[in-house]
């Protein structure tokens, strides 16, 4: 384990995208985009999907230096195809493209298909919110059936994420973003590879039994073989009994189904993510210097609930993200070993070599 600089971990991320063809700037996209997301505490959608991007990429899966193409659209609406473009470039344009007509317009929805991985759902919640907007993402994971629904022991859904972003006028945003499911499967991951381990109902067994043990994600672990979840014979359980398994049904249909990039219950050549956002303006609405005092007023009426445990606090959602940007910017980002070794393997692919990269990541290490 080691803490490093997040800015000498977004160079030795980007040098690999762009030793793996990438451009420039689509490099240092996507290297911002995962260290952001170490950033925020959220390991399990930072640079450990570096070897997984890389693999994608090289599969065809993925493609470098794509854009958005746009399907349907009118001053409010729009439906864009991502093309199997990096996540990290195709959300950000949809999600600008969203911001441009919500501006205008004062609401707007973007329904996004068939892209590569867009990470981390606040993130684009957050760019929403920087530009004085509220949003809402559903997201679903085409191609990655991995959770078993309420009741149930067999994959039938992915993840799906939702997000949603309240902007705070001289402040920092309000943003919620949890997968429905009780983990994401990157904390499985984590967890798979030595990190935090899972809560012990996490997962469920095909007998119905609970675990936390991500064996029954990936399977028993043998020495060189790469985790893949499909090679496990159970499931994650969707979060929050009946109530989290519906919400992620919604998801299958709002973000799958109605932006044209498919289900679960669909086949898939490779995993992509699809995404509907919407959009609102306060100021379009009614007095958006009122509402912000509402949400000021609320926020800080929540957070005075007394602490079930003494010595803790009550967090508004994003909270828990800040204190971790907080802590990780002044302390570094802690990289287990067995992440580094996937990203050294990665880059090896790429061509480049572990001193290299031991030279790009050492500028920036704080501690060993
Ligand atoms: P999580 O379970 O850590 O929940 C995070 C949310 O809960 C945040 O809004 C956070 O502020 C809030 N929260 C956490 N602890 C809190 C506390 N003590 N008090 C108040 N609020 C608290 O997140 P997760 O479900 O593991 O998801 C992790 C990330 O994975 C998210 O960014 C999500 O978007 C991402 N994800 C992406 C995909 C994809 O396909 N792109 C799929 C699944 C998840």
């Amino acid at each position: 384990m080691r803490s490093i600089e997040a800015a000498a971990l977004r160079r030795t991320v980007a040098a690999i995208f762009e030793a793996a063809g990438c451009s420039a700037v689509e490099s240092a996209r996507v290297a911002e985009s995962l260290v952001e997301t170490n950033l925020t505490g959220h390991d399990s959608h930072g640079v450990i999907r570096v070897p997984r991007y890389i693999a994608a990429l090289k599969r065809g899966d993925v493609h470098a230096g794509r854009g958005i193409t746009i399907v349907t659209e009118t001053p409010v609406l729009a439906v864009v195809d991502g093309n199997n473009g990096f996540g990290q470039t195709i959300a950000q344009q949809a999600t600008d493209l969203g911001i441009g007509k919500a501006t205008t317009s004062g609401m707007a929805i973007v329904a996004l298909r068939h892209t590569a991985h867009v990470g981390r759902i606040g993130e684009w919640a957050e760019r929403a919110a920087a530009a004085g907007l509220i949003s809402i993402h559903f997201v679903n994971v085409p191609g990655s059936i991995l959770v078993a629904p309420f009741n149930g022991v067999e994959r039938r859904m992915s993840t799906n994420p939702i997000a949603i972003g309240i902007p705070v006028t001289g402040e920092l945003p309000i943003v919620l973003d949890f997968a429905t499911s009780t983990v994401a499967e990157g904390k499985a991951l984590v967890a798979y590879k030595g990190g935090a381990a899972l809560p012990p109902d996490a997962l469920v067994e095909p007998d119905g039994r609970t675990t936390g043990d991500p064996a029954a994600l990936y399977g028993t672990p043998h020495p060189g073989k790469p985790a893949d979840a499909r090679d496990g014979p159970g499931a994650i359980r969707a979060f929050g009994q009946h109530k989290g398994s519906g919400l992620s049904f919604m998801c299958e249909l709002l973000a799958g189904a109605f932006s044209g990039g498919g289900t679960a219950a669909s086949a898939h050549p490779s995993i992509t993510n699809a995404m509907l956002s919407i959009y609102l303006a306060p100021s379009a609405f009614g007095d958006a210097r009122a509402f912000t005092d509402e949400v000021r007023a609320f926020a800080a009426f929540f957070t005075s609930s007394r602490p079930a445990v003494p010595g803790t606090e009550v967090l508004m959602p994003g909270g828990p993200e800040q204190r971790s940007r907080e802590r990780r910017r002044r302390e570094g980002i802690p990289l287990e070993d067995a992440v580094w070794e996937g990203i050294l393997q990665a880059a090896e692919s790429c061509g480049l070599s572990r001193e290299h990269m031991e030279h790009l990541l050492s500028e920036g290490s704080l501690s060993r």
